[in-house]
């Protein structure tokens, strides 16, 4: 029996793995790939991460939905140690990668709407959608480093057409997909708005350690009674496919919620794998390997994200050099009237295009909640091998690819 379309969700595959597939079927078939689409990182888990992950197998019970007890208070001390914050072990909710998490986070509010910048991560409207609250969009541009701007908040929170309905900000710094983060005066004027108007934030700071600079500032800081924070172990430790995530959530935000996103958590992934709980525990607890590791990444990163801003800013593209993570947003605006030639008037036509003509992956602006007609997209600079790049002196062979591919948009551009 055939399910009537009118009956099914409108659910897609999220944009990130679909392009992860594309790319690894492509490479299957030897066709040529610049894998520049998904975010993965390049970096490998620390042996002695994947040896206490291997040490802990047996480990087969089901744990606390909420999260193994020393897993939660080890990565409170990691947090508070590395990141001047104040998260307690019995405000956090630890899960199968901070994905889940933050849908948990948005499917206990019964009712909610949800304000995204544009552009901003490709799963938080699906999640916000599946947990049936509305979302709006503030755009911002290029001009601003694709930021959200105070005055741009607080126009949106003073114009909301149902102020009663509870008002949910997700905040994404180091961002995916812009690369660009917030300094310490820029959060504390949102958060001055963010406190007028009561606003919810969801701070997803998954990139927060993969910060290019030593010191940086984060939200809570300053708006510590209703700032939610996401991380785990995805990026800084390398660790996607792992999938373990936490979220701290303010006391001040109510006992009430905090036990509606326990019981969404225990309805849907009951909790995070035991013998990875057992293994971030390690993770978390050592410290010192952590920096040196986190150290060695952000140097890279760095390197790599700045070599491909300055080519692709002398071939024309408008990017932004980094601040954190591994992503680049490119606007290739100033080709809009050679591409619209050649009937690429939006962002996808033009990945289409890059991946036929060229074999580059990139994910186009849409994807991010930037309009179709917008000629932006998003680079993931990881295509090369981590583990080598750790360990050799001079990194300039293990990135060729990563040249190739920055090389051939530069190419294609010419040749438009
Ligand atoms: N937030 C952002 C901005 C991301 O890029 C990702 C992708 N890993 C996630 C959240 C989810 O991370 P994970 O579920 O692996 O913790
Ligand atoms: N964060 C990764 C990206 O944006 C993908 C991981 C995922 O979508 O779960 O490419």
């Amino acid at each position: 029996m055939k399910i009537n379309e009118t009956h099914i969700r409108k659910s897609k595959h999220s944009q990130t793995l679909l392009i992860n597939q594309l790319s690894l079927e492509r490479a299957q078939k030897g066709e040529t790939v610049f894998k520049f689409g998904f975010g993965q990182s390049p970096f490998p888990v620390p042996c002695e991460i994947q040896q206490a992950l291997a040490d802990a197998t047996h480990r087969k019970e089901y744990m606390s939905v909420q999260g193994h007890k020393p897993l939660r208070e080890a990565i409170a001390k990691f947090h508070n140690a590395l990141e001047n914050k104040n998260m307690s072990a019995e405000q956090i909710i630890v899960g199968a990668g901070s994905k889940i998490l933050l849908y948990c986070l948005l499917a206990a509010f019964e009712r909610a709407e949800v304000v995204l910048p544009a552009p901003s991560w490709v799963s938080y409207a699906p999640q916000a959608r599946l947990s049936g609250h509305t979302v709006s969009w503030i755009e911002t541009n290029f001009a601003d480093h694709w930021k959200l701007k105070p005055e741009q908040l607080d126009r949106f929170c003073s114009s909301r057409a149902s102020p009663d309905i509870p008002l949910v900000l997700i905040f994404n710094y180091p961002s995916n997909p812009t690369g660009q983060t917030y300094s310490t005066l820029e959060l504390q004027a949102l958060a001055t708005i963010m406190r007028n108007h009561n606003v919810v934030v969801i701070a997803d700071e998954i990139y927060s350690l993969l910060s290019y600079e030593k010191s940086y500032s984060t939200l809570d800081e300053f708006y510590p009674q209703a700032s939610i924070v996401t991380s785990g172990l995805s990026k800084w430790c390398g660790a996607g496919g792992w999938r373990l995530g936490f979220a701290h959530i303010p006391k001040g935000l109510g006992q009430q919620y905090f036990q509606a996103v326990l019981g969404v958590a225990s309805e849907t992934y009951s909790c995070a794998p035991a013998p990875i709980q057992i293994a971030a525990t390690h993770a978390y607890e050592n410290q010192k390997s952590a920096q040196v590791f986190l150290q060695k990444q952000t140097k890279l990163l760095h390197e790599i994200s700045h070599f491909c801003a300055k080519r692709l800013q002398q071939a024309g593209v408008k990017v932004h050099q980094a601040q954190g993570g591994f992503y680049l947003f490119l606007d290739f605006e100033r080709f809009m009237n050679k591409l619209n030639a050649k009937g690429i008037n939006q962002g996808e036509h033009l990945t289409h295009a890059l991946m036929r003509d060229k074999g580059v992956a990139l994910l186009p602006g849409n994807a991010f909640g930037m309009p179709d007609k917008s000629l932006t997209a998003r680079l993931a600079f990881v295509d090369f091998d981590g583990k080598t790049i750790l360990d050799v002196p001079s990194p300039q062979m293990a990135l060729s690819r990563v040249r190739q591919g920055i090389t051939e948009i530069s190419d294609w551009l010419k040749a438009l």
